[in-house]
């Protein structure tokens, strides 16, 4: 079946402000936030990207919902040309591809209440006032919180980060979407209420059968939520396979170190983590050829030279090393 999401050649550059140095030497600096990568998202498959901050983890899901213009590349979201869609197949698309935000209380106007809240993505798409009350029930008990009545009337403020999160999920359910964009989705929570959203998040996959991309740097919600991950790092894509043979058996040497930082139950930490040194290079000006070599401990001299491409090692797993 051919994928939801097809993902070919996807950029996105932006120019920064010149410093002094950049003016003399005339150079217009660029931040390569994401450079060139590919993949699907089949129906109903949950996809992890995984990375560091500044990885352009966050720029692709923009560019996936459109909320951003690629500088190069191509999106077709079911068969269609993202980039080319106005009018009235645009707001079939913005039904269909919903995000939900990372930081509940920025998502969410703090002068509307909560009814409104979940009122408004139906109202913006035009769906019969009749049907409002019976789809916001529905999405309320797929995040459980069965009870309207009981929040209808609070402003955003008035409830808990774990309950407003349910809220933004519901939001981006009401519409019945066939893909969600979840941009850290946790990251702002207590611990001590993010099991509970990241099962709702579980459920909500397994009942909807959505499609969706989990953008995260923390393997273990990844790890818990997604089929699939994606390992990006500086703007490409490093590593892409079944989740659970990226951490059991982690091909590109960032994946490994990134899977060598968390404890992952059954399976064996014991060796030396990999002695990776420094941050993410500086996204205007990338390493020539593989973009983590400064930081990598196997690194050869081709790896300043080349680009490896992302390549199948096993079947559905892809990894981008010379060594590989
Ligand atoms: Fe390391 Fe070279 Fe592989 Fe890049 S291509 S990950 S630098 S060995």
């Amino acid at each position: 079946m051919a994928a939801l999401v097809d993902v070919a050649g996807l950029a996105k550059h932006f120019p920064v402000s010149r410093g002094i140095g950049d003016m003399l030497a005339g150079r217009r600096p660029v931040v390569h936030a994401v450079d060139g990568i590919d993949f699907t998202i089949a129906r109903g498959e949950t996809v992890g990207l995984l990375g560091e901050s500044g990885c352009g983890k966050t720029t692709t899901g923009r560019l996936l919902l459109k909320l951003d213009t690629p500088t190069a590349g191509r999106i077709a979201f079911d068969g269609e040309n993202v980039a080319a869609l106005k009018g009235p197949a645009l707001r079939k698309f913005r039904r269909r591809a919903q995000l939900v935000f990372q930081n509940p209380f920025d998502a969410l106007n703090p002068r509307f209440t909560i009814a409104r809240v979940l009122a408004e993505p139906l109202v913006n798409a035009r769906i019969d006032t009749a049907e409002h009350g019976a789809r916001i029930a529905l999405a309320l008990a797929r995040v459980h919180l069965p009870d309207l009545s009981r929040y209808e009337d609070l402003y955003p403020h008035q409830l808990s980060g774990g309950q407003l999160q349910r809220i933004v999920l519901a939001r981006a359910l009401v519409l019945e979407p066939e893909f969600l964009v979840a941009d850290e989705p946790v990251s702002m929570l207590d611990v001590s209420v993010r099991a509970g959203v990241l099962n709702v998040m579980r459920e909500v996959r397994d009942t909807m059968g959505l499609a969706a991309v989990y953008i995260s740097h923390d393997l273990a919600l990844v790890r818990y939520v997604c089929a699939r991950t994606l390992v990006m790092y500086l703007g490409v894509i490093v590593e892409d396979g079944p989740t659970a043979d990226v951490v059991r058996a982690p091909q590109h040497p960032y994946t490994k170190a990134l899977v060598q930082a968390v404890p992952v139950p059954h399976v064996d930490q014991s060796h030396d983590p990999l002695p990776i040194h420094g941050s993410v290079p500086d996204a205007r000006d990338p390493p020539s050829g593989c973009r983590f070599r400064d930081r990598c401990p196997y690194a050869v001299a081709r790896c300043a030279d080349e680009t490896p491409a992302l390549r199948e090692v096993a079947p559905g797993h892809r990894a981008a090393c010379h060594l590989i």
